[in-house]
């Protein structure tokens, strides 16, 4: 398989990546998974969009033009000839001997990126996954799609251990999104989700959602909501690159409404469907 690192692509084997790379020590740096749909990208233009921002707010600068990384991202899916997959792409700021202070302004940030083949979870999707409740002990820019994960790795872990699909978060009560999703709340045919701000990671799948509830006259609410909202809620889903618009059954144990994914739920499945099934032919 190929990989690129910065604008070369090579075979994976002959990746080279120092140990002193600021990513690898620090986690010092930004990355993006963006989703590939019978060979195109969903989505990547906004991926791009928040790639260049989450870059610029930890004031590392990407080395490319947009249009130029668009390009580079297509001959890596193209070379590895990727049908349904996806693309992971990560800047950090560069390698330099280890010292918390940025290094100067000679050493280069590194672009490193891959594809992989990933189908669509699809049992999942129809039958819906349990959730668990967790703190939320993540850092106060969640708005950036930094390396530094390991908060969500705890806690991804401890839904793992509880064979639990994700875990939701919430901060003193009010639940701000999945370890690695947005999370919402259907109650009375209206979705609420968290606002896009420095406590969440505006996803792109949210931001289609949004766009999709709007044309389609569905109530979409961006207001914080309790964990006792939560625990009550008509239906409950989460949404992310890889995980679509996936519905939660059953939270902490108990089943969410009747136990299957939720009706508006499963409404939203079939309009992201045709969201990426017309973008695809376009
Ligand atoms: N929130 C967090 C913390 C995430 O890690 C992710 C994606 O991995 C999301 C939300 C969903 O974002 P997107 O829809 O852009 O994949």
């Amino acid at each position: 398989v190929k990989v690129m690192v910065n604008d070369k692509i090579m075979d994976r084997s002959e990746a080279v990546i120092d140990i002193e790379d600021r990513g690898y020590q620090f986690g010092d740096g930004v990355y993006e998974v963006i989703r590939i749909y019978d060979g195109v990208m969903f989505t990547g233009d906004e991926h791009l969009e928040r790639f260049y921002s989450s870059a610029e707010k930890i004031q590392i600068t990407v080395p490319f033009q947009k249009e130029e990384l668009l390009d580079l991202m297509n001959q890596l899916i193209k070379e590895n000839n990727v049908k349904d997959g996806s693309v992971y792409m990560q800047l950090t700021r560069g390698a330099s001997p280890r010292n918390h202070v940025f290094p100067s302004k000679d050493i280069k940030p590194v672009l490193t990126a891959y594809t992989k083949e990933v189908a669509r979870p699809v049992e999942s999707l129809e039958n819906g996954v349990a959730a668990m409740i967790a703190d939320d002990i993540r850092w106060l820019r969640c708005d950036i799609k930094s390396l530094n994960l390991l908060p969500n790795l705890l806690a991804k872990q401890a839904a793992t251990e509880q064979g639990c699909y994700e875990a939701i978060l919430h901060r003193d009560g009010l639940v701000t999104e999945g370890s690695s999703s947005n999370a919402y709340i259907v109650v009375d045919g209206k979705i609420k989700t968290h606002p896009a701000t420095n406590l969440i990671l505006n996803g792109i799948t949210r931001q289609v959602l949004a766009r999709i509830c709007q044309n389609n006259n569905i109530p979409f609410v961006e207001e914080a909501f309790t964990l006792d909202e939560l625990r009550n809620a008509d239906e409950i889903f989460v949404t992310s690159t890889t995980s679509e618009v996936m519905p939660v059954v059953k939270l902490d144990g108990t089943e969410v409404g009747d136990g299957n994914p939720g009706e508006l739920t499963r409404k939203l499945q079939t309009l992201f469907v045709e969201e990426f099934e017309s973008v695809k032919k376009a």
